[in-house]
């Protein structure tokens, strides 16, 4: 089989692999259909561009997992003329189609803003959901001369890593994957045998703290910011971390580490997916499931959750200490702006990142210190304090990631880091090549190799 790397590659957004068998090729399928994202926009003007090939020619689109940069292309992919079959665990379709339906009320504003045509419709959505069809995990699904299995890839709720076989030839796409430590999923089954890999490496160089300490460490940046009646704000990513923190923060009021303060679950978009997480929990959440029984992440003391604009323009009116968690992630859009114009500015207050914060972003240039940040056209000065938890991430660390290789040396002829900035997957590529002496690089977008 030929694989393509149309996107993804020596970046962490935009995922899409194309797979082609036989020659001339008569077999196409398609992994992932993501958004490249990034920079000060939320939707880069790469999407815009023609795919570089044909959509109607490709018999079927496997999707990894939920997260935008795995998916939101799709509706663009419909519009151009696709005409397979969509495919992806019963869960990813869900949480898939909320994220594009949301993805797109978004680019519309945007849109608008910088004058721009919107490249997909609501209908294009619609069309894209009456295509998609959810699988299990473990079950194998027939395209044309590929068989693909879905195998739990631990990342977020319904994240799968494929296994794509064409006659003796096996290859694994992790797409992303998840954090050991990661309190809902667990990992159970990895595939066997692949001779390629195709690996994620967000976090190719870095050390994520362990699940103690990063309790500990959030444990201590809440008790601090009481201290300081304070509001500390955390920006959330709406798949998982949104409800990691509810998941951390009900044990610990549960044992009484932190005090009872008002907490704010501020994100249309984390509520209807936390909505979704609690309908899979009894089947697809089984660490966290197997650890207490039935939960309710509806129902954890001092949490409000603030659907509407109004709820959400009330939380101003609760007097410090309060914690407001809202999306997005990196503060490229959604209601965590107006609580950073309203809160940077003042010392008491915190601002805690508990996940990656690509280059460009407004979450990045906190982050890194800027000490003015322009938000509504207003000019906010960044006196708060800053924190930063890794240990939340839904990635495996630079550890992680080389175990899970390691764990399949010995089959393995070639790997292909993608889904990391360069630092990080050129980390990964030497770690491999040195420790397990096996051919490793990371490839360039439109990048083709016969596996
Ligand atoms: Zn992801």
């Amino acid at each position: 089989m030929k694989l393509t790397f149309y996107g993804a590659a020596e970046e962490v957004t935009g995922s899409c692999f194309l797979l082609e068998s036989g020659s001339p090729a008569k077999d196409k399928i398609l992994i992932d259909c993501g958004l490249f994202q990034g920079g000060h926009k939320f939707c880069d003007d790469r999407n815009r561009e023609k795919f570089p090939f044909d959509p109607a020619g490709i018999e079927a689109l496997f999707i990894t997992h939920a997260h935008l940069d795995h998916t939101g292309r799709i509706p663009k992919l419909v519009k151009d003329g696709f005409m397979g079959k969509i495919y992806s665990s019963l869960p990813t379709k869900d949480l898939g189609e909320l994220m594009l339906s949301d993805s797109l009320g978004v680019m519309t504003k945007e849109a608008s803003r910088e004058k721009e045509e919107v490249f997909y419709s609501e209908e294009d959505v619609s069309r894209a959901i009456g295509m998609w069809e959810g699988k299990n995990y473990m079950e194998k699904i027939a395209a044309g001369s590929f068989t693909v299995t879905l195998y739990n890839a631990g990342h977020i709720l319904g994240s799968s890593m494929l296994l794509v076989e064409e006659g003796a030839t096996k290859a694994l796409f992790t797409g992303d994957l998840g954090n050991p430590s990661n309190p809902l999923i667990e990992v159970k089954e990895t595939p066997l045998g692949p001779q390629f890999l195709v690996a994620e490496s967000t976090y190719g160089d870095t050390d994520h703290e362990g699940e103690a300490e990063r309790r500990l460490k959030l444990e201590r940046v809440i008790e601090k910011s009481v201290g300081r009646g304070g509001v500390l704000m955390i920006p959330a990513f709406s798949l998982e971390r949104t409800q990691q923190l509810l998941w951390e923060i009900s044990g610990m009021l549960k044992e009484k580490q932190i005090p009872e303060i008002p907490i704010f679950l501020d994100s249309p978009l984390a509520i209807k997916a936390t909505k979704i997480y609690q309908k899979y929990y009894d089947t697809h959440l089984k660490k966290a499931f197997g650890q207490t029984g039935s939960f309710s992440f509806f129902s954890v003391p001092d949490v409000k959750f603030t659907l509407t604009t109004e709820e959400s323009k009330e939380i101003n009116n609760v007097s410090a200490p309060k914690i407001i968690i809202a999306g997005s992630g990196m503060s490229t859009g959604g209601r965590i702006l107006h609580h950073e114009r309203r809160y940077l500015k003042d010392s008491r207050n915190t601002i805690l990142f508990v996940g990656y914060q690509a280059p460009g972003t407004l979450g990045r240039r906190i982050r890194d210190g800027a000490k003015t940040v322009t938000l509504f056209g207003d000019e906010v000065p960044v006196n708060c304090h800053i924190e930063e938890i890794n240990g939340y991430s839904a990635h495996p660390d630079k550890e992680d990631l080389f175990n899970f290789v390691q764990g399949k040396a010995d089959t393995l002829k070639k790997v292909f880091l993608v889904h990391g900035e360069p630092r990080s997957s050129f980390n990964l590529v030497q770690t491999i090549r040195d420790y397990m002496g096996i051919e490793a690089y990371a490839p360039k977008y439109g990048e083709s190799v016969e596996l």
